[in-house]
């Protein structure tokens, strides 16, 4: 890795000054988007997009968690936030920031573990991986089942119900329409382009394949390393 030693201690200085931010059963039935193979493997189509992010550019901000919750819910809290981002000042940059973002995962455990097909990916929407709060019943299945940490699926204490990123497929106070071909709140706001967003899903098996290098011209022209 090439390290411009410069920009990495102005990264890691900005930083410090922000505070850490919080820090198949039941297949019958399902419309077209997973069903269960003979051998009971669940096949769900693959989402037509997914969110990326550069830890070396986040600084922390914490505008795309408020932004997310102010468009899919009309207030600003980022506890209802669907993207993550949190801070450890123990660790050095690039490691000190962690942006959780839903994976949009090709086999979707989230989606194969709801009973009542909440959870879902539905041809209409690009396959998008999303939660229909009027059917959830909060058995907090999905939360359980997202392999992640922390859960990409987060619980909604308001309205009793699962929440996870849809790639703001079902954001009513954004006036841009969202889903895949449309926009997504989180990565319109960030400062500094630290979120991008993709149509063919990175490798599955590697968990770090969503994090990318989305560094440009303009990054390098404020004298930080656009090479990783
Ligand atoms: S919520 Fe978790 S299991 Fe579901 S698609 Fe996102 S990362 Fe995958
Ligand atoms: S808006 Fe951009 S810089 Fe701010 S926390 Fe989110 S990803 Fe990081």
């Amino acid at each position: 890795m090439t390290t411009n030693k410069n920009s990495s201690e102005m990264d890691t200085g900005r930083r410090h000054f922000l505070a850490a931010i919080g820090g198949a059963g039941m297949l019958i039935g399902l419309s077209g988007t997973a069903y269960a193979l003979r051998d009971e493997k669940i096949y769900i189509k693959t989402s037509g997009g997914a969110l990326v992010v550069d830890l070396k550019k986040c600084m922390g901000c914490g505008t795309c968690m408020t932004t997310c919750s102010l468009a899919h819910h009309g207030k600003a809290s980022v506890s209802l936030s669907r993207i993550q981002i949190t801070q450890d000042v123990f660790k050095s940059f690039p490691q000190d920031i962690e942006m959780s973002t839903c994976l949009q995962c090709e086999d979707a455990p989230c989606v194969a573990a709801c009973p009542v097909n909440a959870n879902k990916a539905s041809e209409d929407f690009g396959f998008v991986r999303d939660i229909d709060p009027a059917k959830c019943i909060g058995c907090m299945q999905c939360i359980e089942a997202c392999p992640q940490t922390p859960k990409r699926v987060q619980w909604n204490p308001i309205t009793r119900s699962a929440q996870k990123c849809d790639l703001c497929l079902n954001t009513p106070y954004m006036e841009e329409q969202g889903g895949i071909g449309g926009v997504q709140a989180c990565k319109k706001v960030c400062p500094v382009g630290a979120i991008g967003f993709i149509t063919e899903l990175p490798e599955q098996n590697l968990p770090q394949s969503y994090v990318v290098n989305l560094r440009n011209e303009n990054w390098a022209k404020t004298g930080k390393t656009i090479e990783d």
